[in-house]
């Protein structure tokens, strides 16, 4: 995530496609259950919701801010990924339906991490929900990638409130229909040349039916008067709407939708080649954490709370469980 463009709120135009959408089919074909925005599956939500743990989060936070960076172009930034791969092999030792795998790329030695949780229905099992965040980080105040830059808010809160989500599935012994994806993208942090523009290419390319995409950029600094900001460009209205809803339905906190100006983070990739994606943001653009980018992204300038977050992680468990009824 980079430094912001002028603001526009949106919200009256998503609530309006909203009503005006109603039930999104994902592919004409498939009768069997289609891809709908409606909100009906209260009683597993909530219970998903007991029990998110903080502790958890803290503990990824700290751990990936720990390496004095995660860069695209140091060891540090495929050290540090291996450590999130030992850490999802971990939370899932128990299950036969997952499989952990490194997606290369051409201009990075650096890969995306990709977890999939197979979907149970044969003819489903075809449609992708993805849940994803950036592992990498950099320091603009010098163009040493050896930098200290910690990126605790940017954007290992990103990685561990994804990893909490797939943490509360395995503990509901929760086996989808759908496939589900949790992906750490390598490289975001260099904006002209992104691993998620290839990454995506090669899902468009192998005919992939990703169904929906929810991305962290930054989920655990909170200012101003919004607790979760919808980023409103290259990003899907419907989806969108239906985000909106969740956040009215389950979680009743101030939200709202800007522009970046710009794609401003690995949303953009999915939504160039043609799927539904967004980027539920952490805080009002203008009150973006002052410290991210710099040596000063650490847990200790968000006071060492992991509270934020909680409400991104309910989020993406609300997202993933309606998605795929
Ligand atoms: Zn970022």
């Amino acid at each position: 995530m980079l430094s912001i463009l002028p603001m526009k709120t949106w919200k009256i135009a998503i609530l309006a496609a909203s009503i005006l959408s109603g039930c999104l089919f994902s592919s004409a074909d498939n009768v069997k259950n289609p891809i709908n925005y409606s909100i009906n599956q209260e009683t597993l939500v909530n219970e998903a919701f007991q029990n998110v743990s903080q502790d958890h989060l803290s503990s990824v936070i700290t751990k990936l801010s720990s390496y004095a960076n995660r860069s695209a172009y140091t060891q540090l930034g495929i050290d540090s990924f291996d450590w999130i791969v030992d850490h999802w092999k971990e939370l899932t030792k128990n299950r036969t339906d997952v499989e952990i795998t490194r997606f290369t790329h051409t201009l990075y030695k650096q890969p995306t991490i990709i977890l999939t949780i197979k979907g149970s229905d044969p003819v489903l099992q075809n449609e992708i929900i993805i849940l994803s965040a950036h592992g990498d980080t950099i320091n603009n105040d010098t163009n040493d990638v050896n930098a200290v830059a910690p990126g605790a808010d940017d954007n290992a809160s990103g990685v561990a409130t994804i990893s909490e989500i797939l943490r509360r599935l395995v503990e509901l012994d929760y086996k989808p229909q759908r496939t589900i994806q949790f992906i750490v993208y390598a490289a975001e942090e260099p904006t002209s040349d992104r691993a998620s523009y290839e990454l995506t290419r090669w899902y468009r390319q192998n005919n992939k039916n990703v169904v929906g995409v929810m991305n962290y950029d930054q989920t655990n600094y909170k200012t101003g008067p919004y607790d979760i900001v919808l980023i409103g460009d290259y990003t899907s209205v419907e989806q969108n709407a239906f985000i909106g809803n969740l956040i009215d339905t389950y979680l009743k906190v101030p939200w709202t939708t800007q522009n970046c100006g710009y794609q401003c983070s690995d949303h953009a990739a999915w939504n160039i080649e043609g799927y539904p994606a967004s980027l539920a943001f952490e805080s009002y653009l203008e009150g973006e954490n002052p410290n991210i980018h710099t040596h000063k992204d650490t847990f200790h300038t968000m006071n060492n709370s992991t509270e934020h977050s909680v409400l991104f992680v309910k989020l993406g468990l609300a997202f993933a469980i309606e998605l795929d009824k």
